[in-house]
């Protein structure tokens, strides 16, 4: 485990949240459909900035493996964009091949969706990230849970709540 290459995976929001001052030393990976989310002047010059020092690679994720990552993420009531799949799912590939990485997301579905592939993840701005979490809607009533598909509890007629549940947080290192 000692000699695996370290290498960064950015998703969109890296580019959104980040100072341009803050360029990382390992080399970092993204997918082409992160690319196109690039819409501001600020993200796109931050990317050039990583493009033109060739310190990024952009490379697409399998489409099956994108499509295990939504899959994962909606049994656990998340939602994801395919773009921020594709970032999952180009980290899984990388893990794969035996690379060392930690992916770079401000996004909370992301990373809960990511942590529980066990990939590690790294907040670019926001330094509260506890960790995985499943979303539970369950009735304020009666207290029943029920998976993603319910909005009303079919008992008591009232309108379910949605609440965080943490997973145990692994140390990967
Ligand atoms: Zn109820």
């Amino acid at each position: 485990m000692k000699n695996r290459k370290k290498v960064c995976v950015l998703d969109s929001s890296f580019f959104i949240n980040i100072g341009v001052s803050q360029v990382l030393k390992e080399k970092c990976f993204t997918t082409p459909e992160v690319v196109d989310e690039l819409k501001d002047s600020r993200s796109k010059i931050l990317f050039e900035v990583y493009l033109s020092s060739s310190k990024i690679v952009i490379r697409s994720a399998p489409e099956e493996l994108i499509k295990e990552v939504m899959e994962k993420a909606e049994s656990m009531g998340l939602q994801i964009s395919k773009t921020d799949a594709s970032v999952v799912a180009l980290a899984l590939l990388l893990k794969k091949e035996g690379y060392f990485l930690k992916l770079f997301s401000d996004d909370f579905d992301l990373m809960s969706v990511a942590e529980a592939f066990g990939l590690e993840c790294k907040p670019v701005t926001k330094k509260n990230f506890r960790g995985a979490a499943r979303k539970i809607r369950y009735c304020p009533v009666c207290g029943r849970s029920f998976s993603p598909g319910f909005n009303k509890c079919p008992v008591c007629g009232v309108k379910l709540r949605v609440k965080l549940k943490f997973f145990r947080r692994k140390r990967v290192d």
